[in-house]
């Protein structure tokens, strides 16, 4: 079944809601306030929430909050629900399985969930040579994982990342991501051999993908040696740093460095994987065939699952318990992954994030053409992005912080990123209609308007 404009029935799960954005208190209201207060007696203030809102429930393209406020949600909490919350798929196939069992640990008694999420990814990722898969709980220690792997085939240890790349907040993926603060402060040392080289970005150094490859590979060549280094990581299209998408060729010239070299080529696809950018995997658009693909957050439409899926040859250099851990490939989490699977394709959700994005692309190119503090409008498919600057041209996070704050009092849930804090991303859930988008769109307009 195909997603038409108005209704995404569908994928509306649980009490169905009302598909609208309406405000019945301030935002927050009162019994947000009293719970972000018990919140902040109780939970790490390191914890930080972006809106001081509690939610009740969600779905389709909505968060209702526990004053009956419902917000328009586009950022799937950040590109997880992007079957959208509560799917009634997944719902059905988790009450399944977690009343047949809720854990056994995969590497004690196995079962078939864990295998057929295995063979669903190594058929689903870029290319058709053999595949194996292993399963783990966040992006970060699918990340973590990934190295490993990649360090055991190759029996080398350097591994590079990128200039505004995002890998996570574990010790290892601390040093992978680029930004100090907020994810990097005050956490060191952070773990040995992970260099980094300049990044593609078309709207800052104008290079062409060609170009800018050479000077990344430059780096690694001069800097590290590719004798020594063991793995490249990127996103195909960076989250947290930006939502930049390289210069078209870029990726596929370190992909051709990284196979002459003997260099494993990770994609990181952990937010712009599963449908996202209007291919199942971003790696797709310019055609790429990573060693290794990482993948997370919208695999089990909100369930906690990632994985690591690659060449054959390379995912089994490690020896048997080299990789694992007590809830990787959880049951009820691989029971959610193989509805959400389905969800993609039957109800055909590459080409419903392609439309949003093609939704989305009008909109704020329209916007950009009135308001020259949009420097850059870009991304793919539902993972879109405006970034905002000053009258000389330099990034602009006050401006983004206010546009953002004002879009999250009118009742719009969006989000920011970006090195210097001054991008607004959209990452809708695919479930969410034509009509509600637009209005969330809408205010955003607004929201530079009044700022
Ligand atoms: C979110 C993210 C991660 C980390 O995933 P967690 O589940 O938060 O650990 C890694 N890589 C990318 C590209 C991400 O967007």
């Amino acid at each position: 079944m195909t997603l038409t404009a108005a209704a995404p029935a569908a994928l509306l799960g649980g009490p169905a809601l009302p598909q609208e954005r309406r405000l019945v208190t301030a935002i927050p209201g009162p019994e947000s306030q009293s719970r972000m207060a018990r919140k902040d007696a109780a939970v790490a203030s390191g914890v930080g929430t972006m809106m001081p809102v509690f939610a009740v429930a969600a779905g389709g393209g909505v968060i209702v909050d526990a004053d009956g406020n419902s917000l328009i949600d586009l950022g799937s909490g950040i590109a997880v629900t992007t079957v959208g919350n509560s799917d009634p798929l997944v719902v059905d196939a988790v009450i399944e399985q977690v009343r047949r069992f809720t854990h056994t640990c995969f590497t004690i008694t196995p079962y078939d969930g864990y295998v057929e999420v295995a063979e669903a990814l190594n058929r689903l990722t870029p290319g058709d040579h053999d595949k194996r898969t292993a399963l783990f709980n966040s992006g970060a220690e699918a990340v973590e994982n990934a190295i490993k792997i990649a360090r055991h085939s190759t029996g080398k240890s350097a591994v590079v990342a990128f200039d505004h790349g995002y890998h996570g907040r574990t010790n290892l993926t601390m040093a992978l991501t680029a930004k100090a603060m907020p994810y990097k402060a005050g956490f060191g040392p952070f773990a040995p051999d992970v260099y980094r080289a300049p990044m593609s970005y078309p709207f800052r150094d104008g290079l062409s993908g060609a170009a800018a490859a050479e000077r990344a590979i430059h780096t690694m060549e001069r800097q590290i040696g590719a004798d020594r280094l063991a793995a490249i990581i990127i996103e195909p299209i960076q989250g947290e740093g930006g939502f930049i998408v390289p210069a078209e060729g870029f990726l596929p010239a370190l992909q051709a460095w990284a196979n002459e070299n003997d260099v494993v080529f990770i994609a990181d696809e952990v937010q712009s994987g599963f449908a996202r950018t209007g291919a199942m995997f971003a790696s797709e658009h310019e055609g790429l065939v990573p060693d290794l693909v990482v993948m997370a957050k919208g695999i089990a439409g909100g369930l906690p699952l990632s994985a690591v899926t690659g060449r054959a040859e390379i995912m089994d250099a490690p020896h048997a318990g080299g990789l694992g851990g007590t809830y990787g490939g959880n049951p009820i989490a691989t029971a959610a992954a193989l509805a959400t699977l389905r969800s993609y394709d039957e109800n055909d959700l590459v080409a419903r994030a392609t439309a949003l994005g093609a939704i989305i692309r009008d909109e704020l190119t329209l916007l950009q053409a009135r308001d020259a503090r949009i420097g850059d409008v870009r991304g793919r498919g539902a993972m879109m992005a405006i970034e905002l600057v000053d009258a000389e041209g330099r990034p602009d996070a006050a401006l983004t912080g206010r546009v953002a704050k004002h879009c999250h009092t009118a009742g719009v849930v969006v989000l920011t990123c970006g090195t210097d804090g001054n991008v607004i991303r959209l990452l809708p859930p695919l479930s969410i209609g034509d009509e509600l988008l637009r209005e969330g769109i809408g205010v955003i307009a607004e929201a530079l308007a009044a700022n």
